[in-house]
């Protein structure tokens, strides 16, 4: 058994190196759970946007949410007029949300680079939290994959299916609660590395026809694609309020079909 495996390993110091790595990855595990549900995904105040405020301004108070959305201005916005967007009203907030935010309605407020509303985390995935959420996914996959093999060199060999079946009933579930919930990880992760690499979101990726942003523009393009590298920097190392409307305004192209 599981904890059989890691008795022998700890507490008679056959291989403490072996145990110690497995407790200090779920222990890893288990903080990133609680980071992921208790760091504010980026949830935008409910108040009314103020209405001046130029671009020079807005740079200077770029770390400053609520300055942010002074932002939305005219500046931000793609220089075709024809193809400019019309920014949401979000009539439970009562505010106009920068672009990418979307509200929830779990959590009653709008959220930046809205991701998802996560029912096992009972929290917001979004702009602030994103990066630690992939890394719950990425750490309590390799605990998965390692316990299975862990349960795996536990099953006892016996002659006959119904002993065998007998000695291993508790390994064989815990076995089984492994292959479901393995794959369902194992997929999040994927999934949810091939959109920081590509700079999307889970809502974005899913609801692209739905979203006022997205829906005009040609062929699949993603205009919150900066390459690769810099996808991954952003979601990874930014900590400051990203102003999705200029990222948006320097790549999108309409297509002329929107008039
Ligand atoms: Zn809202
Ligand atoms: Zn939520």
């Amino acid at each position: 058994m599981l904890f059989s495996v890691l008795h022998h390993a700890l507490i008679d110091l056959q291989d403490p190196i072996y145990g110690v790595l497995f407790c200090c990855l779920l222990a890893v595990s288990l903080v990133l759970y609680f980071v992921t549900c208790f760091t504010d995904p980026g949830y935008v105040p409910k108040q009314k946007l103020k209405t001046t405020g130029g671009q020079d301004h807005c740079l200077e108070m770029e770390s400053d949410m609520s300055e942010v959305e002074t932002c939305l201005t005219q500046d931000a916005q793609p220089l075709d007029k024809r193809h400019r967007y019309k920014y949401r009203f979000c009539d439970y907030c009562e505010i106009q949300p920068p672009l990418r935010a979307k509200h929830c309605e779990d959590c009653r407020l709008c959220v930046r680079r809205y991701d998802h509303h996560c029912p096992w985390l009972e929290a917001c995935v979004g702009e602030r939290n994103h990066k630690y959420f992939w890394w719950f996914l990425l750490v309590t996959a390799v605990l998965i994959v390692w316990t299975f093999v862990i349960l795996w060199d536990s099953f006892v060999t016996k002659k006959s299916w119904t002993e065998w079946f007998h000695t291993n009933l508790v390994l064989f579930l815990l076995a089984i609660i492994l292959v479901i919930s393995g794959p369902v990880v194992l997929g999040l992760l994927a999934f949810h590395t091939y959109l920081m690499i590509n700079g999307q979101t889970t809502w974005e990726a899913s609801s692209r026809e739905r979203i006022t942003y997205l829906k005009y523009l040609e062929n699949e393009f993603n205009p919150f694609d900066e390459g690769c590298l810099s996808n991954i920097y952003y979601f990874m190392c930014f900590h400051k309020v990203r102003r999705w409307e200029q990222v948006y305004a320097q790549k999108a192209k309409f297509t002329a079909s929107q008039d």
